[in-house]
């Protein structure tokens, strides 16, 4: 299931950005001087940008939120910009949902949109120039021999034999590189910087490749293709970047990209600063992995809701400003670490309390009959639609003499401090009458089908005149007017909390879980619900937040838990299984 810009999956568009603001960190240190001193004229220029080889994931959203939040902080601008070099990997698919990812999560590049494609021939300008200032050389090593001879970090590198052709011949070579003469692989366009140099980056590196590839954007136009270090380097120096802002195993590449800014006939001088990638539990966060889920069917597509990419994580019902709130609490740092996936869903648990409207919905139902209660009648409860809300309103809930209850809400024989239904025990139904159970039906199996419950007419709203109290509230839906429900509940992806560099050595594939989907059929909701489009998220009361999922119809309404509520009942039991052990 894709979704893409033409299909939007709710109404969030480009928001602001929430109000917490972050703290000064180092880069934003860095820019603040620049700024202060009149570097480049005291403006500020960033960009995002992405290789349209797959989806973004939550770490991409860590470098959007990054670069065009230091933008709009200082009065700049942040570009989007496609680094689309590799042709045999790049598609189309994934440059429209990048561009839908980053509008949803809130930004604005407004005519900024650009291609490392755009300066193909630019590139190749500054390129024939470096060949004739005797900076670069074609060789004709094949890759592994060039391998062979890049050394070691204690053994410099060894010279090509091509590395002194004159450069009448690296010219005219080159140019017939361009022109589609050799194979795949037969040459390769080198920088000669220094074969000696402790970072590998510097001894001599591959500035062109060929690919009789087709590319997304200018077909069969090339047959090489630029390399990452010295498109990227160039891209940012043609579109005025002054803070070019990259992750951590970028820093050994700094000399290079230096190199190349210093040796090309750039407009302007663009700086790169490292900051450390997103690293979150419970996930693997590169695009080849999330690629190898996809394709071995591990998951059921990019937008699977238990993926940490932007379309999965938007399926699952997070919001774009929770993951803004995510991005400017983790803030940045210059060394790795692990975030705990919990500091995610704190904060789509915060703004979904305040936002959510509140439903009831009973996702494993026990059926209860109020013998009582007069047969065939029907009452309209009225229930707040967000407490935290007032200005959300309320609305109507029917309730009637047969109701569905959670079957974890009853115990026959209930354990300490489980304060929920149990022979002879008065409860609340949320916003409404206290219950008493009166008996249990059983199956030939001995598995409770039905509960037995008188309920105390004078309770109607939620209290008892004569002032007893009761120690729990259940939520319930009346039996003839719930609707029909399925819900995907989501577990972690994985195991453990590093899959891709677990102690073990183990593959990731290894640590997958095979328990993170569990699907509920025959689940019931209110039927207010009846309306819920695709997108809309909900909170199932004392269950958690809900989105409804794009596989929804009238007929079959879908669910997907974004995250549970914190469980007071959940943590107890845990504790008290804790203490047996
Ligand atoms: P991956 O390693 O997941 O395949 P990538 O780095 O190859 O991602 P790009 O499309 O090149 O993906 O990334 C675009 C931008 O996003 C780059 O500036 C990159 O540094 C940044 N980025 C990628 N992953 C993360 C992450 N986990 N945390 C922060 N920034 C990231
Ligand atoms: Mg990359």
């Amino acid at each position: 299931m894709k979704t893409t810009a033409s299909e939007p999956l709710h109404p969030d568009g480009p928001g602001p950005v929430p109000d917490t603001a972050p703290p000064l960190d180092f880069i934003r240190e860095i820019v603040a001087e620049d700024v202060g001193s009149g570097k480049h004229g005291g403006r500020v220029a960033t960009r995002f940008p992405p290789e349209p080889n797959g989806y973004l994931h939550i770490g991409h959203a860590k470098s959007i939120c990054l670069n065009f939040g230091v933008a709009q902080e200082f009065g700049g601008t942040c570009n989007l910009r496609f680094d689309d070099t590799n042709p045999a990997k790049e598609d189309v698919e994934y440059v429209d949902s990048i561009i839908d990812s980053v509008r949803w999560l809130g930004f604005d590049w407004g005519d900024r949109l650009f291609h490392a494609s755009d300066y193909f021939d630019t590139i190749y300008e500054y390129t024939v120039q470096l060949i004739t200032d005797g900076k670069a050389y074609v060789d004709d090593q094949s890759a592994d021999q060039i391998r062979e001879h890049r050394g070691t970090l204690t053994e410099p590198g060894r010279e090509s034999p091509w590395r002194n052709r004159p450069v009448e011949e690296n010219l005219d070579l080159f140019a017939r590189m361009k022109a589609g003469e050799f194979a795949d692989g037969e040459k390769v366009l080198r920088a000669k910087i220094d074969m000696a140099s402790p970072n590998f980056n510097l001894r001599d590196p591959v500035l062109y490749r060929i690919r009789h590839a087709t590319h997304h954007r200018t077909g069969d136009t090339w047959c090489i293709y630029p390399m990452y270090d010295n498109t990227h380097a160039i891209s940012d120096a043609l579109e005025g970047i002054t803070h070019s802002l990259c992750t951590l195993e970028f820093e050994d590449h700094r000399p290079l990209y230096d190199w190349v800014i210093e040796n090309c006939p750039v407009p302007s001088r663009p700086r790169q600063i490292e900051f450390a990638r997103l690293n979150l539990t419970y996930t693997v966060m590169s695009k080849r992995k999330l690629l190898e889920l996809v394709q071995r069917g591990d998951v059921s597509g990019w937008d699977d809701p238990r993926m940490p990419t932007l379309v999965g994580l938007r399926r699952r019902g997070f919001t774009p400003e929770s993951i803004r709130t995510f991005a400017a609490r983790i803030g940045v740092a210059k060394r790795e670490n692990l975030v705990d996936v919990a500091l995610l869903e704190d904060a789509v648990r915060e703004d979904l309390n305040r936002r959510a409207p509140r439903v009831l919905a009973v996702l494993r139902p026990l059926r209860v009959v109020i013998e009582n209660y007069p047969e065939g009648q029907v009452e309209q409860v009225e229930l707040a639609n967000n407490p935290e809300d007032p200005s959300s309103g309320t609305r109507k809930v029917p309730f009637s003499r047969v109701l569905y209850i959670e079957q974890d809400d009853f115990r026959e024989q209930p354990p300490p401090k489980f304060h929920r239904l149990a022979p002879g025990r008065e409860v609340r139904l949320r916003g409404t009458y206290f219950i008493t159970c009166t008996g249990a039906v059983k199956d030939a199996a001995g598995c409770i089908t039905e509960l037995r419950c008188t309920y105390d007419p004078a309770t109607r709203a939620g209290s008892a005149p004569d002032g007893r109290k009761v120690k729990g509230t259940i939520h319930w839906v009346a039996a003839d007017h719930a609707l029909d429900a399925e819900v995907r509940l989501y577990d972690r992806l994985f195991t453990v909390p590093n899959p891709a560099d677990d102690k073990s050595g183990r593959d990731y594939k290894e640590f997958l879980n095979p328990a993170s989907l569990d699907v509920l059929s025959g689940c019931r909701v209110e039927p207010s619900l009846a309306a819920a489009a695709a997108g809309d998220r909900v909170q199932f009361e004392r269950l958690g937040y809900f989105a409804v999922d794009p596989d929804s119809s009238a007929d079959r309404l879908v669910f997907n838990r974004t995250v549970t509520l914190r469980d007071t009942w959940a943590r107890i039991e845990e504790a008290q299984k804790k203490e047996k052990r």
